[in-house]
């Protein structure tokens, strides 16, 4: 995963003792917000492909929307 915030340090010596630098600390900031939204994106992207399913018509057997109750192809009744 790249550290884009990190990238800006003058003379590459991105050590603690810099923490009280306004900028340090705000790149800091933003590689914490990208790195936690990067796994929340990861585990969303694992659930719709893990536990959400395509419905598939009883009758024909391709895929149908859940908006409907029906077949938008036949009309026939979607399986459970
Ligand atoms: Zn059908």
């Amino acid at each position: 995963m790249p550290h884009p915030g990190l990238r800006g340090s003058p003379g590459g010596g991105a050590t603690m003792e810099a923490m009280d630098e306004p900028l340090l600390r705000v790149g800091l900031e933003l590689t914490f917000v990208v790195a936690v939204g990067g796994m929340v994106w990861a585990a969303v992207r694992r659930i719709r492909t893990g536990l959400i399913q395509v419905p598939r018509c009883g009758r024909c057997g391709r895929p149908t929307s859940r908006a409907y109750p029906n077949c938008t192809r036949c009309g026939g009744p979607r399986d459970p």
